[in-house]
């Protein structure tokens, strides 16, 4: 059974249909999901929709979001990373692609929520785009080690940083883009395969050569299994053992049960 570690399932896109959905990520083998959290209100709603329909939840704030971010930020977490659902602190990082936030408060936001995990021995959820080396320079200083770098794209001297800190990475459909892909495609084989990790981001990052392309291109955690062909494919290995590789290290990561 396959292990989707990033799922945005509080999104809008699947407001009208998650109960399909998740019918078709278990008929795809995808076993257990783990929703996202965004933002203080988004963690508690995918804390509450993983206890409603036996996920797992990330809670914490997205970089984006760090302008949004005040005194109150970290007791909130604080309260929802107590829910039994709730299995790492995150997506929190630096995103200095989109700079939807400026770069202070990222930064700030960031380390708050690297020590709230630290404190709670929870794992962190790492996002990180464009932000490299200042993002491993932090997780450094702050002996970060438990933890995921989450929809790696980055280049290998970004990837080696992170291996050498002790991360986990995930690898998104990202890998299936046929242009900005073609990198990780390489970079996954220096992977280990005790820190690899497959995540859908769904609703975004749809891989690019599915075919026919979903309606409306609204990716879900039923097309785990594409990611995880392609991801096999670049490694020259059996897919049901690169299932089972990334399964188990998921579960470690996150303290998961093993599947019933
Ligand atoms: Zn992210």
């Amino acid at each position: 059974m396959l292990v989707d570690i990033g799922a945005n399932l509080t999104h809008t896109a699947f407001a009208g249909d998650l109960q399909s959905v998740l019918s078709r990520a278990r008929e795809a083998g995808v076993g257990t999901i783990v929703v996202t959290g965004t933002s203080v209100a988004d963690s508690l709603a995918a804390a509450r929709l993983a206890e409603g329909h036996g996920l797992w939840a990330t809670a914490g704030v997205h970089p984006h979001h760090a302008r949004d971010c005040d005194a109150a930020t970290i007791p909130a977490l604080r309260e929802i990373a107590a829910h039994p659902r709730v299995v790492a602190i995150g997506e929190c990082g630096l995103d200095y692609n989109r700079n939807y936030s400026p770069h202070p408060d990222q930064e700030r936001w960031f380390i708050a929520q690297l020590e709230l995990g630290i404190e709670l021995g929870k794992p962190l959820f790492l996002h990180s785009r464009d932000a490299h080396p200042r993002f491993a320079e932090i997780l450094r200083s702050h002996k970060v080690t438990k933890a995921v770098a989450h929809c790696f794209t980055g280049e290998r001297d970004e990837l080696h940083a992170y291996l050498k800190l002790g991360l986990y990475v995930g690898v998104t459909g990202w890998i299936c883009d046929e242009r900005r892909g073609r990198r990780l495609l390489e970079l996954v084989r220096e992977i280990p395969a005790d820190r690899l990790l497959l995540e859908t981001d769904a609703p975004y990052l749809t891989p690019r050569d599915m075919r026919p392309q979903p309606k409306a291109r609204r990716n879900e955690p039923a097309f785990l299994p594409h990611v995880l062909r392609a991801v096999a494919r670049a490694l020259g290995r059996p897919e049901d053992e690169v299932a089972a590789q990334t399964a188990r290290n998921a579960r470690a990561l996150f303290g998961l049960p093993q599947p019933a």
